[in-house]
């Protein structure tokens, strides 16, 4: 039997993985996690700087194997390990852009799937430009409050406002195949007018199947990323992050929907926007580490154990 730990004990990486910091050991892993402690572009409350060690912490309480209810320990059928936090100088913000995409380009050469502990959601931007030199342009499955397509993309803006108005200026992902769950605020522009919304109105009247259903068939079989901004569920249930809206997803909506995303062809995920300074007994920070886990089981769906 396993070493069992209790879970306020021991190194918290998330889920216990392994840690590999060094490019040469990402060869024979599907998965690289890997934490963005920036919250320099959020619009308002600050503190996503201390989400990735905050989930991490909270992931210890997942670690005990098997996942409800899915039925089994994702790790057991994909070798994950945890590669730390990206280094940047904290004066030199722009380095994160630079050193975050530079990192999810290594790990995709080294044929993995990057997970993101972020962060503010300005994070996802130096990712999607390094799936993009990989993949080409990509759909994208964005659960969240807010489009993030306000106007300013480039102009070099540091802004968690612009994510996806800046990704498809740069032509980094495809309009029509990308679709945003949750969402419930206006946008005047036309950035994104492509896009499929499926609004948290919407959300509320569908079964979360019927959700999934059609956010399958927007992305279809193209190389997808998914982008979990946490603010797209309701502060009741993440109430640590920085631009809360109120209105969203329960835990349960969020997390039934992804059990329904089995099969699609998804080549990374994040989880942004935990504030733990914000949060109320760390069910947000925990949240994230479950959603974060429920990605590792749907990319282990239909795998053996090894
Ligand atoms: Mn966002
Ligand atoms: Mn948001």
């Amino acid at each position: 039997m396993a070493e069992q730990r209790a879970s306020y004990s021991g190194l918290a990486t998330f889920m216990r993985l392994p840690v590999a910091e060094e490019e040469s050991a990402w060869k024979v892993a599907d998965v690289v996690v890997a934490g963005a402690p920036f919250d320099v572009a959020t619009t308002n409350r600050p503190g996503a700087r201390f989400g990735p060690r905050a989930i991490r912490d909270q992931s210890l309480q997942l670690a005990w194997g098997p996942i409800w209810p899915w039925g089994y320990d994702p790790f057991e059928r994909i070798r994950a390990v945890d590669a730390g936090d990206v280094p940047f100088d904290w004066g030199r913000p722009k380095e994160l852009e630079e050193n975050l995409r530079n990192h999810v380009a290594r790990v995709l050469r080294a044929g993995a799937a990057p997970i993101t502990l972020g962060g503010d959601h300005f994070c996802t931007l130096p990712v999607l430009r390094a799936c993009k030199e990989r993949f080409g342009p990509v759909a994208v499955i964005q659960f969240d409050a807010h489009r993030d397509v306000e106007e300013g993309a480039g102009q070099g803006r540091i802004d968690h406002g612009i994510v996806f108005s800046e990704a498809l200026h740069e032509g980094l992902i495809e309009e029509t195949a990308c679709v945003q769950v949750g969402i419930r605020t206006v946008y005047p522009g036309e950035a994104g007018a492509g896009m499929t919304v499926i609004d948290a109105a919407a959300c509320h009247e569908m079964h979360p199947r019927q959700v999934a259903a059609k956010i399958r068939d927007v992305v279809g079989g193209r190389p997808v990323y998914l982008s979990f901004d946490i603010d797209c569920l309701d502060p009741a249930f993440a109430p640590g992050t920085g631009t809360p809206v109120p209105g969203g997803l329960s835990s349960h909506q969020a997390r039934a929907i992804l059990w329904e995303l089995k099969g699609l062809n998804f080549i990374g995920f994040d989880v942004m926007e935990v504030s733990p300074p914000y949060d109320a007994g760390e069910i947000t920070a925990l949240m994230g580490a479950m959603l974060a886990l429920d990605f590792c089981c749907l990319l282990a769906a239909g795998k053996k154990a090894m």
